[in-house]
């Protein structure tokens, strides 16, 4: 993890919040590789679970809604952890993760554990008073539920169907920590699929099974990665059943992703606290009822994380040690980068004007700084899939070569044939020289 974290900093995947003035606790910035591979993450997960689909559509709600929504949801009530402080060091701990009765720090003695809410509250408009108290919100979900017949309403989508959204929710946790893992302010991709109660089960069975298929075709290693059904004692008092996506971080296995049976609870909820219809007309059999939910709730650092944990890699080749990142294509920041051999000739020149051309299509890097091996090493380690170098061949008969990061084969291909060759490898999926290639 510390070689992760010392990566994403010297390379500009990841910064401290607030560096300068000492950092803002378990906040992060993500810089201009980080910002990429976030947008490649979020944007395969809308194309795959809402673009690409009949039966889902986006929907992007607002940060702060009215109280009364948490009120009905039960986060005022219930969305608490346990908190314990030590007497003597005066650390702060949740008491659900204590394996013991003393400090975990200084062997000191802890409190009574009381429950501490993690919505974090702010005031609207210029009173600071309990009647303009507003929170930020601690999932997405909410946004979904109050918007159901609003979305039913516009659109002609009928049961099952789903509301799919990203957006950041915010959780004063009381240990955060472990890098992008738990922080306070985070990024959800999360999903609200409507079914019939009898339909719930093999709908759940079915999203349990997509989703963990979806870490998969993004690269993440089958051996580092499992599905863990809750116990009847971790379910919330109204789902029917959950499961997570695990992976295997070095800290231990962890939760990437939620996948729950909530049943009609929420909308019973909201239905009551609001006194508005939230039930379904089935046109075909003539019957009104209130639609279970199976929820696919993911984080975006976390799955973030994690491809950046299995894609990392450290090898010896020809005596010399390569640091690199085999991220899928898809995902890679950089999807290609262009060198000139020399730094004459004209080969200079020819590699800006290759990657003026690529950069209508993909995201591309341009560097003539150093050896050439010392440059694809700095490629390989942010995970650019595709490497191309103009040398003086490329001046007489416009052909270039295009190396692999994985394999480190490189193939002679015309300049004129770059775009489509590029976009195929990299929406293959798979970074591997395509077969037949010159
Ligand atoms: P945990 O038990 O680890 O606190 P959770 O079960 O409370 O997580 P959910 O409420 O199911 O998490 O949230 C859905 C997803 O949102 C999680 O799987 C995770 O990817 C992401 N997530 C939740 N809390 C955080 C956080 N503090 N930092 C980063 N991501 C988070």
């Amino acid at each position: 993890m510390e070689k992760i974290a010392s990566l994403c900093k010297r390379r500009g995947f990841v910064f401290q919040s607030s560096e300068i003035y000492g950092g803002l606790g378990s906040c992060w910035d993500y810089g201009p590789l980080g910002v990429e591979l976030k947008r490649n993450i979020t944007e395969a997960w809308w194309r795959d679970m809402i673009t690409s689909r009949e039966d889902m559509v986006g929907l992007d709600s607002a940060i702060l809604m009215h109280p009364r929504v948490w009120e009905a949801s039960g986060h005022l009530a219930g969305f608490t952890d346990p908190l314990v402080d030590c007497r003597q060091c005066k650390q702060r701990f949740r008491a659900d993760q204590l394996t013991a009765e003393k400090c975990p720090e200084c062997g000191g003695e802890l409190t009574e554990a009381r429950n501490f809410n993690l919505m974090f509250k702010t005031f609207m408009g210029p009173v600071e008073d309990t009647a303009s108290v507003v929170y930020l919100r601690p999932e997405t979900a909410q946004g979904i539920f109050v918007n159901f017949q609003n979305v039913l309403n516009a659109s002609r989508l009928k049961i099952p169907f789903g509301i799919g959204q990203i957006g950041k929710s915010f959780r004063n946790e009381i240990t955060p920590g472990n890098f992008l893992f738990r922080t306070r302010e985070f990024e959800q991709m999360e999903i609200e699929f409507f079914v019939k109660p009898n339909e719930a089960e093999s709908w759940h069975r079915y999203w349990k099974q997509t989703r963990f298929e979806w870490y998969l075709e993004y690269g993440i290693a089958p051996s580092r990665l499992r599905l863990r059904e809750h116990g009847a004692d971790e379910l919330a008092h109204y789902a029917k059943g959950c499961a997570d996506v695990e992976y295997e971080f070095p800290f231990g296995w962890s939760e990437l992703e939620g996948i729950a049976n909530r049943g009609d609870f929420d909308l019973k909820q909201h239905a009551e606290a609001s006194g508005k219809d939230l039930s379904f007309f089935d046109e075909e059999h003539r019957e009104r009822f209130v639609p279970y939910v199976i929820e696919p709730s993911a984080g975006v650092g976390r799955p973030l994380l994690a491809f950046l944990v299995d894609a990392y890699d450290e090898e010896i080749v020809q005596d010399e040690p390569r640091v690199v990142l085999r991220l899928d294509p898809r995902l890679a920041p950089v999807k290609a980068a262009v060198f000139p051999l020399m730094r004459k000739d004209g080969q200079p020149e020819k590699a800006l004007m290759i990657r003026d051309l690529l950069k209508q299509h993909f995201a591309v890097a341009y560097d003539q700084a150093g050896a050439i091996g010392r440059r694809y090493r700095r490629q390989d380690e942010i995970g650019t899939p595709f490497g191309i170098t103009v040398d003086h061949e490329t001046m007489q008969n416009d052909t270039v070569t295009l190396r692999e990061r994985d394999s480190m084969q490189q193939v002679r291909m015309p300049v004129d044939r770059l775009v489509d060759e590029l976009r195929a490898r990299i929406t293959a999926g798979c970074a591997g020289v395509a077969a037949g290639a010159p």
